[in-house]
């Protein structure tokens, strides 16, 4: 049992609609002057209010390929956690967990107590959804029940997936849009569950699943996840999908270049729903991005950030942060899943190449000591489909850095995981995330209560390639990402950011 998180300070309210937060937030500011030699630093601070809603919707959660890999796999986690399962593996019984979730496995620093650190669990700060009350939908262009999908996928273990069987089985996903370009031609064979008609048709039709699943589960929030297939990019084309007006005008007019993620992505925002790309195609063309602004809505992505990225990015921090010079990056990755299957095609493969490779890029602009402008690593991702090894993915990495004096130092990384066992936990906390990023508004002096832009990058901690508000900074460094996520919910607190000045212990 969470141990249960009361502040007392006077700029702290709970009421029962609001928890409500005066709070300080600090900036500091730099100019450069005219010679680039000399900065000017203005320490800044605005006050606000923070808001957060304190009741904790009814929350439907409903993903795009569900009865692939990580679509099964998490549907099967969220049952096995909520019914307490326990299954007989060959090192003993094991019990349903949800390890690699930051919401539900993570903890997050409190305060001091004596010369003791305290720490809970991160969603004891606040109210957030209990994933046992979370009710799952989908849809896929393959018609397997979910018990079937299951089993094809290989993931779980025997036992559970035994004993899940029984509820696995009623759900069967909705039929989807299938447009062959997008996806490898090897998957065309999965296709038998597929919406007919035009685009306005299709589009139409997943509204209708949204609003109907909302409607009889009696939800009062849905949320919509991308979890299939990785597709080719879409060209960007002005006129067709650069503006909110004209992207649904090219939806109503068919046009060939919109793609299933975007069609998704439309029907998530016409709906007023969070809508969240685990995959690293560019769904969010300008003009569903103009969408969801119009419409004040959340979108978030782009691509799971779960094994090698999330290692990298944390490797790579560690090495400039010390004053090393990373200067050679080779990572491959070999895996027999259906997602690897897909990626073996060069369009889709180019769309994860690109979501891979620009992990480093803040880490390496920040430290001009090591690299001059413009200068990078060399930098080269390689997947290969290897049937055998089914969902245990293989990621080798070779890190070379330059040292003192000429010397290198190569360090070389060998990462199996179960894929989806790695991502189903991020799917989880990206919809829990998400769905209190939409209970939380600010209000600066004079201002009213706003909500966070629609593009929600807090989430960026769990994006390969985070989607940022425009003129924002794009921060890959996990460690940062979980700092922001961390000092945003202190903040909804009243609490100060996490220094780990501990002067208190320093000072005499
Ligand atoms: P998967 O191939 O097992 O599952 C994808 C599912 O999507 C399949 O069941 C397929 O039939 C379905 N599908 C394809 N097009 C569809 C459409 N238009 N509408 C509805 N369903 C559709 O793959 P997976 O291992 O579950 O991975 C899913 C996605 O997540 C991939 O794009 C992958 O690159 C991405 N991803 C996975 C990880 C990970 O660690 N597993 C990490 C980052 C990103």
């Amino acid at each position: 049992m969470a141990p249960k998180v009361v502040v007392n300070s006077p700029k702290l309210k709970y009421t029962e609609q609001y928890i409500e937060a005066e709070y300080e937030y600090q900036t500091t500011k730099v100019d450069t002057l005219g010679d680039g030699d000399t900065m000017t630093v203005t320490p800044g601070s605005t006050s606000l209010v923070i808001r957060t809603e304190s009741k904790v919707p009814k929350l439907g959660v409903m993903l795009v390929g569900w009865g692939g890999n990580n679509g099964t796999t998490i549907t099967a986690a969220l049952l096995a956690n909520k019914l307490k399962l326990s299954w007989e593996t060959k090192d003993g019984l094991q019990n349903a967990n949800w390890y690699g979730s930051l919401t539900q496995a993570s903890t997050v620093w409190l305060g001091t107590s004596g010369d003791k650190e305290i720490y809970v669990p991160m969603n004891s700060l606040l109210p957030m959804v209990d994933p046992d009350s979370i009710e799952v939908d989908g849809w896929d262009i393959s018609n397997l029940n979910m018990a079937d999908a299951m089993s094809r996928a290989k993931v779980l273990d025997i036992n559970l997936q035994k004993q899940l069987v029984p509820h696995m089985e009623k759900f069967k996903p909705r039929r989807s849009i299938y447009y062959p370009d997008f996806i490898a031609a090897n998957q065309e064979s999965r296709a038998n569950n597929l919406i007919p008609g035009s685009k306005q048709e299709q589009l139409n039709c997943i509204r209708k699943d949204i609003s109907e699943f909302k409607s009889t589960r009696n939800l009062s929030k849905v949320i919509i996840l991308w979890t299939a297939n990785t597709e080719r990019f879409s060209s960007v084309i002005p006129g067709v999908n650069d503006t909110a007006e004209n992207l649904l005008e090219a939806i109503a007019s068919n046009h060939s270049e919109i793609s299933p993620s975007t069609m998704f992505a439309v029907a998530a925002s016409l709906e007023g729903c969070t809508y969240i790309n685990g995959s690293p195609q560019n769904t969010f063309v300008p003009g569903a991005v103009d969408l969801a602004l119009k419409n004040k809505t959340f979108i978030a992505g782009d691509d799971f950030k779960s094994g090698q990225t999330k290692l990298k990015s944390v490797l790579v921090e560690f090495l400039v942060s010390a004053g090393i010079k990373p200067v050679s990056i080779a990572s491959y990755n070999h895996l027999g899943n259906n997602d690897g299957f897909n990626l073996s095609a060069p369009q889709q493969f180019r769309s994860k190449e690109i979501s891979k490779s620009n992990v480093v890029d803040d880490i390496v602009e920040s430290n001009k000591i090591l690299y001059q402008e413009g200068e990078r690593p060399d930098h080269c991702i390689v997947i290969k489909y290897l049937p055998y090894v089914g969902d245990s993915k293989r990621a080798m990495d070779e890190y070379v850095s330059e040292i003192m004096l000429g010397g290198h130092n190569t360090i070389i990384v060998h990462n199996t995981c179960e894929d989806s066992l790695l991502a189903s936990p991020i799917i989880l906390d990206l919809v829990v995330l998400a769905e209190f990023c939409e209970r939380v508004s600010v209000k600066s002096q004079g201002g009213d209560f706003e909500r966070f832009d629609s593009v929600l990058s807090l989430l960026s901690y769990l994006c390969k390639a985070p989607l940022v508000p425009r003129g924002a900074p794009v921060i890959n460094a996990l460690f940062k990402q979980r700092a922001a996520i961390e000092n945003v919910l202190r903040a909804c607190l009243a609490l100060p950011p996490v220094n780990h000045m501990l002067l208190e212990h320093r000072l005499p």
